[in-house]
């Protein structure tokens, strides 16, 4: 039996760093009625603000909804308002470290940009972002900087040799992630499997980077059954076929009108559990 249907959000619910539009949220709220939903991302928490919560009516369905910024380090949940279950955060001392070696780094490399558009550094609890450019530079700035990585992979190796005890990353066009190793969307699942009790065979995801190299892939890695998609308007015809699926009233094929859909959701829906059955 399938229990929870968890999503990635850029590139998946909604275009990247955008709201989700009127068609995906309704079709999400619809969802939030039968099964119990989780959004795992990258991004920290006021991007699912932004992006997630500002659009989602504020009723009793987001009782059903867990969302996981930074890749389940933090674990929101709605009882009356939204609460934050837990934050793994850097202690302050691996954070003065990272932004430390990270400054270094960046100096060693002669990659210190002369211009900024914002902080370059951020904080995001669990993880310490750096953007070269600074976190508000304009993308045409931003996709001429190190389109081949070249810069960013000198920087890394630096950081590499000055952090072993973390994980560093390249992201984005000009970014570099710190985290503490082993932090993914596998990790994520893990902690919904924990928190909601939920076992990963009881799980489907949904995400755009479902191949090896991409960020949902660890999660389909880790053994729960994926569905791939090709953006938002194709996570919404997935969406549009669990939801007439799970309807009593239909019958268990009528949500088909393409082939190549049926043969990559019909295999997951009749084992989904219906909250209220
Ligand atoms: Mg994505």
């Amino acid at each position: 039996m399938k229990k929870l249907i968890v999503f990635d959000l850029d590139g998946t619910l909604a275009e990247s760093k955008s709201p989700l539009d009127a068609e995906m949220t309704a079709l999400l709220h619809e969802l939030l009625v039968t099964v119990k939903v989780a959004i795992i991302s990258g991004g920290d928490w006021p991007q699912f603000e932004k992006q997630v919560l500002s659009h989602l009516p504020q009723d009793d369905r987001l009782g059903n909804l867990s969302l996981l910024p930074t890749c389940g380090t933090k674990f929101f949940r709605h009882d009356g308002a939204w609460e934050k279950l837990y934050s793994e955060d850097f202690t302050a001392e691996e954070k003065a470290k990272i932004v430390g070696s990270l400054g270094k780094a960046v100096e060693d490399a002669g990659f210190h940009a002369a211009k900024l558009w914002g902080e370059a550094i951020e904080d995001r609890g669990s993880q310490i972002t750096y953007s070269a450019l600074g976190q508000h530079a304009p993308l045409s700035e931003k996709t001429n900087w190190d389109p081949d990585f070249a810069k960013r992979t000198k920087i890394k190796a630096r950081l590499d040799a000055a952090l072993p005890e973390f994980s560093v990353r390249m992201g984005g066009a000009t970014s570099i992630d710190i985290t503490k190793p082993g932090i993914d969307k596998a990790y994520g699942v893990r902690k919904l499997r924990d928190i909601l009790g939920v076992s990963l065979k009881e799980m489907i995801v949904v995400g755009d980077a479902m191949f090896p190299g991409g960020n949902d892939y660890p999660a389909e890695q880790a053994g729960v059954v994926a569905i791939a998609v090709r953006g938002p308007e194709d996570t919404k015809r997935v969406v549009q076929a669990i939801l007439a699926c799970l309807d009593d009233d239909l019958p268990p094929d009528s949500f088909v009108g393409d082939h190549a859909l049926r043969s990559r959701v019909s295999p997951c829906l009749p084992m989904i559990d219906k909250l209220s059955s």
